[in-house]
């Protein structure tokens, strides 16, 4: 009981030094914005932290590229710091998978389709175990080729 006491209290502490080290993420981008005056240098910055650490957008976008987090800043913030071209490769062109968004490259990188996502770049084929990593075109090219098997099964009832 004593050793499981212990041990909850250290839980506790850790989950606090947690919560901590999150509150310090977010003061990185205010924290950088003191050390670089240029603007171009402050949007690599942005763009860096956005598409490679969890600190959220909105610390990023208010400290870094002085904007303003209200209404739909997010795609104000998104335009400025574009698309991220990535190392992952499309299955079906061979071209680099490009994400526009932070849940996207997460999403790939993690390799499985996350339920709801919209703008995956997982393609999960009708009644097969298999899974593909596609750029946008080739998503498009795959749900219409899987949407017209479904016509064509519907057809042999
Ligand atoms: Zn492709």
């Amino acid at each position: 009981m004593q050793e499981l006491n212990s041990l909850l209290l250290k839980l506790g502490e850790m989950e606090g030094t947690v919560i901590a080290l999150k509150e310090q993420l977010r003061t990185v981008p205010y924290r950088l914005a003191k050390e670089i005056s240029d603007e171009g240098e402050r949007l690599e910055a942005a763009r860096y932290l956005y598409w490679y650490t969890d600190i959220p957008a909105s610390a990023i976008a208010e400290a870094l590229l002085n904007m303003k987090s209200k209404g739909n800043a997010a795609n104000g913030f998104l335009r400025r710091i574009g698309p991220l071209e990535t190392d992952v490769v499309c299955e079906r062109c061979g071209n680099p998978i490009v994400c526009e968004k932070r849940d996207e490259f997460r999403e790939l990188e993690r390799g499985t389709r996350s339920s709801g996502m919209l703008n995956s770049h997982i393609f999960q084929w009708d009644g097969e175990n298999r899974q593909q990593k596609l750029c946008t075109e080739c998503m498009e090219v795959s749900w219409k080729e899987q949407s017209a098997k479904r016509a064509t099964r519907g057809n042999n009832w």
